[in-house]
């Protein structure tokens, strides 16, 4: 342990520590994850996915409908 201590406070570049860098890196990653999370969900509220599409069993109608309407606007079935 104590030697994981030394190897962590090792000065590597400009008085920074191995452990800061470490932590910097660890630090990015989170922040990465989360950016791309935000970016995903931006992305996903731009493009609704509320329409399905539906093939109806009783008429043969195909085409989108609204995901909570899952009704066939040829015969009124639901689908
Ligand atoms: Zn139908």
């Amino acid at each position: 342990m104590e030697e994981l201590q030394r190897f962590l406070d090792q000065i590597v570049y400009n008085g920074y520590r191995i452990r800061d860098v470490a932590l910097g890196i660890v630090l990015a990653g989170i922040f990465i994850i989360l950016l791309r999370k935000l970016l995903h969900a931006i992305k996903a509220s731009k493009e609704p996915k509320y329409n399905i599409k539906i093939k109806c069993p009783k008429c043969g109608w195909e085409g989108e409908v609204g995901k909570y309407v899952r009704i066939c606007p040829r015969c009124g079935r639901k689908a």
